[in-house]
């Protein structure tokens, strides 16, 4: 069978697994794959080299599959990790005909009855694309790994050093699949004595405007944090509103510093993040009454290219320093106004700035109270941890009340980070696996172009939240203080193998499948770029990568 042929046939296979994360159907998705390796004549020979093994704690019992090829040419240890997750998001936007999402053949038929844009309509007459969940995001790119993978093992005496795959569960969800991976990678690299210098992805590429007809290659990935704001203003009766300090101002003021604010946007390379974005902005009062509202909550999704924790939680403190002398500043402006026309004496309100993160109202409540904020703090956990809330306001329900038993009850906004959290991966050429890396993918995309004339463009950042995120984090114990310090449930709803990461640390390069509309029911991968040229990008970059 013709490679491309091969790469074809798994990606319908594994795209008519409904495998949605959150289900079993990532177990069959794993076994699918676990098994296609067990029919290898290589793996019937080193039977140890492949396993599927369980993810920890995970109450739904998914699993990672892990295969190890040791090329047996020459003593090189270096070892490259392809990672691919067999995940997908719901089929829910499929409406009436979402039985078929997992079928490209039938989906093809269904979706010619639809309504669908001019773009859609061109790609489905053309017969260069076939559509499904999670077909581009990113079976064919799990197909593309698995078919290197048997190659490579037909002429292992040909490999100098060693390939790991992993295909992993919950990639859409919470990462459990790669942070176990993490883990498992470490064992495995002991256990072998592999030095690991790079990890490839084949997550999915898409167009980045309409009309782009681009290729693009991702040597390093974008971050993400969730900065948090607790406001907590002072509340008053609707028939004094100067008494008070209304947490709602002060709330769309931070929301005003932060939101879409370029000055937040990190600029490397020429590659700029998208600013951050709101993704609550609530007060907390209960119900409706005449006292104003003196408690509000709102976060941000921010995107990082260079900026760490410690860096990003001292500017949404600047921001939120900004926010509140700008409340205090348009309060005292509307009274002055008030003041005079009700002929009334004007008096500036009597609140000043004040601005902690929670590490900073952590220290002030247990210099004052001492150990029995602790002891507060640990009852209102429990209770929490039973009715499993949101971990966002899990982290939010710990702030308020370790407020609560400060003496200070002035007006005053906390910041601090809720879960997720992912490192952003920056390749710059500082040690030789990353120069290493850039000059591999640099030579096969070179080397590819010269067979197929497609604009081919080598980038920093592979702009999607993904998996690639877990493969380094920062050594500076300053920068993951920040971080920890500052989340409230660390350790308690959430955390990451930390220590494990950085021990990995490798850098990363996302190679993928072409297509359009990921979690979207138009969702589809383009085939002669996905099954024939990434898939030779992908095997050059390996083989370049484990070239001494
Ligand atoms: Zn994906």
């Amino acid at each position: 069978m013709l490679e491309k042929e091969l790469i074809r046939q798994i990606t319908l296979d594994l795209t008519g697994i409904k495998s949605v994360v959150g289900t079993l159907g990532e177990i069959r998705a794993a076994e699918k794959v676990y098994h296609f390796l067990n029919a290898l004549d290589y793996y019937t020979q080193h039977p140890d080299y492949l396993t599927l093994s369980d993810l920890k704690e995970d109450t739904l019992g998914r699993k990672n599959v892990v295969a190890l090829l040791k090329g047996e040419k020459g003593h090189s240890q270096d070892t490259v990790i392809l990672i691919g997750h067999i995940d997908t998001v719901g089929v829910a936007d499929y409406g009436n005909i979402k039985k078929y999402a997992t079928d490209p053949i039938k989906l093809q038929e269904l979706l010619g009855n639809k309504k669908l844009n001019d773009d859609t309509l061109k790609d489905l007459a053309s017969g260069d694309w076939m559509f499904g969940r999670g077909i581009f995001d990113m079976k064919a790119g799990v197909a593309a790994q698995m078919a290197l993978l048997k190659k490579l093992s037909e002429s292992v005496d040909q490999l100098e050093g060693n390939v790991v795959f992993v295909a992993v569960p919950d990639e859409e969800g919470n990462s459990r699949g790669m942070l176990s991976a993490v883990d498992e990678l470490l064992r495995l690299g002991e256990e072998n004595d592999l030095t690991y210098i790079a990890a490839v992805d084949t997550d999915y590429m898409s167009p980045r405007f309409p009309g782009d007809d681009k290729k693009y290659i991702y040597i390093g990935t974008v971050g993400k944090i969730l900065p948090c704001f607790y406001v907590y203003g002072k509340e008053t009766h609707v028939g004094q509103v100067f008494e008070g300090l209304d947490a709602n101002l002060l709330a769309s003021k931070i929301l005003r510093e932060v939101n879409l604010s370029f000055d937040l946007c990190d600029v490397v390379e020429n590659e700029v993040t998208l600013p951050p974005i709101s993704l609550r902005l609530q007060d907390l009062k209960s119900k409706y009454s005449v006292q104003t509202v003196n408690e509000a909550y709102l976060y941000f999704n921010y995107s990082t290219h260079s900026s760490q924790p410690d860096e990003v939680l001292t500017k949404m403190k600047t921001k939120a320093e900004k926010a509140f002398k700008n409340a205090l500043h348009r309060l005292n402006d509307e009274y002055r106004s008030y003041c005079r026309a009700a002929d009334i004496p004007f008096q500036e309100v009597p609140w000043s700035v004040q601005v902690l993160t929670f590490e900073e109202l952590y220290s002030a409540v247990r210099a004052e109270v001492g150990v029995s904020i602790d002891e507060s703090l640990d009852k209102l956990k429990q209770e929490l941890l039973k009715k499993k809330p949101d971990d966002r306001i899990y982290s939010l329900r710990i702030v308020r009340e370790l407020r609560r038993h400060w003496s200070n009850k002035n007006p005053v906004i906390i910041v601090f980070f809720a879960p997720p959290y992912y490192p952003h991966n920056y390749v710059r050429g500082k040690d030789e696996n990353e120069r290493k890396l850039l000059a591999a993918v640099n030579e096969a995309v070179a080397h590819v172009s010269t067979e197929h004339p497609y604009k081919f463009v080598v980038k920093k950042f592979y702009p999607y939240i993904s998996d690639l995120s877990y493969c380094s984090i920062s050594r500076d114990s300053k920068v993951i203080n920040a971080l920890v310090s500052n989340m409230p449930g660390w350790n308690e709803i959430y955390s990451l193998p930390i220590e494990s990461i950085q021990k990995l640390n490798v850098p990363v390069v996302n190679i993928g499948p072409y297509g359009k509309d990921a979690h979207k029911f138009t969702e589809r991968v383009n085939m002669p770029y996905s099954f024939e040229v990434m898939p030779k990008i992908l095997e050059k970059t390996v083989r370049l990568l484990l070239d001494r």
